[in-house]
């Protein structure tokens, strides 16, 4: 990579980072793999040149893509993640105290090595944890084929392209739904509402079809393109602000940088241009 990382946005769009060095670059059987130290957001992930996260604010996304159904579950003790090669989801999802086990399904080795060489901010975790089984594997055979059930499902995948391309789609929904508790949440990552409209139709209506409960929640990012960028959230009938009890966040005396009880519940009010796309497919 040159003098500066770039990200592009089909034919319309690109945006450039300052590249101080190129910590990591290597091809594996799925995707190309990037780290980069930035001058200003610290050291950033690409895969297949889109920016996955940067140290300077991977928080954003990992609190809310965790603490929001762990905090709406009422006792989440088992949690799948699909995804999330450099550890910050399964970093956030530990600090739990009622979690007994988490399962993390990241296809690519080369990104989990590449993350634990450099970006230990979010991958220390994945050197071994008690609660913590690592499986290096395809989320979508794992869901087909496992036996467990678990109360909350994170999918945190990469933009629906090669090996991610099934974790949009009805099949892997129809085995998620069947692998969580009675009680269960899946929230998974819900791509941006500006750039990506079509996927979020087809995402929500593939939830719509599949669970009693689902909604779409937004957050303000800093290097996802365009800024504001969503989540999907389904469940088995959990709503993540009626059934949701501020009490457990406040007794939980954990501290976060983005996540708070009141942008919980805030996330899910949506602007109108968002609900026009997306509120069809609401159900519950
Ligand atoms: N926050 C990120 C984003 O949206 O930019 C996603 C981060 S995480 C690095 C995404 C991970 O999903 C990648 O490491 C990729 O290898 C993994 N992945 C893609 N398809 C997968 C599949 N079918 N099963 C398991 N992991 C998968």
């Amino acid at each position: 990579m040159s003098e500066w990382a770039t990200e592009k946005t089909e034919d319309f769009m690109e945006v450039r980072y300052r590249n101080d060095g190129t910590l990591f670059s290597g091809k594996s059987e799925f995707q190309k793999v990037e780290v980069v130290q930035t001058r200003w957001h610290g050291k950033m992930l690409l895969n297949d040149d889109l920016v996955m996260l940067t140290e300077a604010d991977e928080f954003v996304y990992h609190d809310m893509i965790t603490h929001v159904p762990l905090f709406t579950h009422p006792d989440p003790k088992k949690v799948l993640v699909i995804g999330g090669g450099d550890g910050g989801t399964a970093r956030e999802v530990l600090r739990h105290e009622n979690v007994e086990k988490v399962v993390m399904v990241e296809i690519d080795k080369m990104v989990v090595d590449a993350c634990l060489e450099h970006i230990p901010v979010t991958s220390d975790v994945l050197k071994g944890h008690p609660k913590l089984e690592l499986i290096i594997g395809d989320g979508v055979k794992f869901v087909n084929e496992t036996k467990e059930k678990f109360d909350v499902i994170i999918v945190d995948s990469t933009d629906p392209i090669g090996p991610a391309q099934p974790l949009f789609g009805p099949d892997f929904y129809r085995d998620v739904f069947s692998c969580l508790s009675e009680n269960g949440i899946v929230v998974s990552q819900g791509e941006s509402p500006w750039y990506n409209v079509p996927i979020q139709k087809s995402m929500m209506k593939v939830l719509g079809d599949q669970f009693p409960f689902v909604r779409m929640y937004q957050f303000g990012n800093l290097t996802y393109p365009g800024g504001a960028w969503c989540f999907t959230y389904a469940s088995k009938g959990l709503d993540p602000i009626k059934d949701f009890d501020t009490k457990r966040v406040e007794e939980s005396n954990m501290k976060f940088r983005y996540y708070t009880k009141d942008l919980h519940s805030a996330s899910f009010a949506l602007p109108q241009f968002l609900l026009d796309n997306v509120e069809e497919f609401f159900r519950g």
